[in-house]
């Protein structure tokens, strides 16, 4: 029998992690002849009863099981985390408020099963609820990266997925520690095949997301996955040196003509300022690529975990090697 693992990050979620349960339970218990499941709930450092909640439901149903990280890491870092412990033939990674309907995942497994896919992912069809200007953002991303990066990211795609083993593996293999998995699952390649639904509002709990959270993670997405911006330095550079050269040009048949009254020091101060500012941000974009290579370099663990009940399997499964790196400071 095939088993199913989801990873279900979570960060602060004591109000959503028991409607989330006795959701997933239903569907768990429509699937039970076919599969069997691994629920991997991943808490993030939460501060409120999060921890607690987990371990109550893995003294309850041994199909629960949990990571708890030192500190709060992301979610990029909890879903890392769930794919490196998951130990079914398929894994799914679905939000806790119950924004990716757990209703789709029979569907999703029969898709995979019957059809050649390796993973089925789901993108959301409408924005609704969602502030005006966070969708215009987002819309705006979007058209951005697809233009600069040959990555394919699909515009509204959410987290929400499944796939097998051969693509959880491949996932895997991108250890990277700036992780934009959205990226992350376009680059992979495999065949994937899209469901659409529309956007279903939070079940309990306020969204951990904020304008400022939201533009960080774009720029990790676009640093990520595209070079051009380090591009931009090049061409401006060689827009201003043709620039440059026109006016002297004009100038020298200037004086010629005209002679040379001192005049222009308005001008003068506005080119300063524009060549500066222009400096300024091809430094500045430049800085971004250095701080995540930086970051890279020192190849620091994605996350820590305080605690897990899958501590055992995880020491067991793993190669000798990676044994040693262990990302783990053990109980407690
Ligand atoms: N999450 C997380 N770590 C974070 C932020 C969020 O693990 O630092 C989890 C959160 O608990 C939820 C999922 O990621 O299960 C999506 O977060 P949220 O619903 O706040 O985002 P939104 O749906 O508003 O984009
Ligand atoms: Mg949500």
């Amino acid at each position: 029998m095939d088993k199913i693992s989801i990873i279900i990050p979570c960060f602060n979620e004591e109000e959503a992690l028991p409607i989330y349960y006795a959701e997933m339970k239903k569907v768990m218990d429509s699937m039970k002849k076919q599969t069997s499941f691994e629920l991997l709930f991943v808490d993030d450092g939460s501060s409120d009863r999060t921890y607690e909640i987990m371990k109550d439901l893995h003294r309850k149903d041994g199909r629960c099981q949990y990571l708890s990280f030192s500190r709060n890491f992301g979610k990029e870092a909890a879903i890392y985390a769930g794919l490196q412990n998951a130990s079914g033939d398929y894994a799914a990674i679905m939000d806790v408020d119950l924004q990716d309907p757990p209703s789709l995942l029979p569907d999703m497994y029969r898709i995979l099963k019957e059809e050649a896919y390796d993973s089925v992912a789901t993108r959301r069809s409408t924005r609704m609820g969602e502030p005006k200007i966070r969708s215009f953002l987002s819309k705006e991303f979007y058209n951005v990266i697809n233009k600069i990066s040959k990555t394919e990211i699909v515009s509204g795609a959410r987290d929400y997925r499944l796939m097998n083993r051969k693509m959880i593996d491949a996932v895997l293999e991108m250890s990277e520690y700036n992780r934009f998995s959205k990226g992350i699952f376009g680059w992979v390649g495999f065949r994937t095949k899209w469901l659409e639904y529309e956007n279903i509002e939070r079940s309990a709990g306020e969204t951990k997301w904020n304008v400022k959270k939201l533009f960080i993670y774009s720029l990790e997405g676009i640093t990520g996955f595209s070079v051009v911006p380090l591009s931009i330095a090049a061409y401006m550079g060689v827009l201003f040196c043709g620039l440059s050269f026109l006016m002297i040009v004009a100038i020298v048949v200037r004086t010629l003509i005209w002679g040379d009254p001192v005049a222009g020091w308005p001008s003068m101060v506005c080119i300063l300022f524009g060549v500066g500012g222009v400096q300024l941000l091809c430094t500045g974009i430049l800085g971004q690529y250095l701080a995540k290579t930086y970051l890279e370099v020192k190849n620091r663990p994605v996350y820590l975990l305080k605690d897990s009940s899958k501590e055992e399997q995880r020491i067991m499964m793993m190669p000798l090697s990676q044994n040693l790196r262990r990302k783990s400071y053990g109980q407690g």
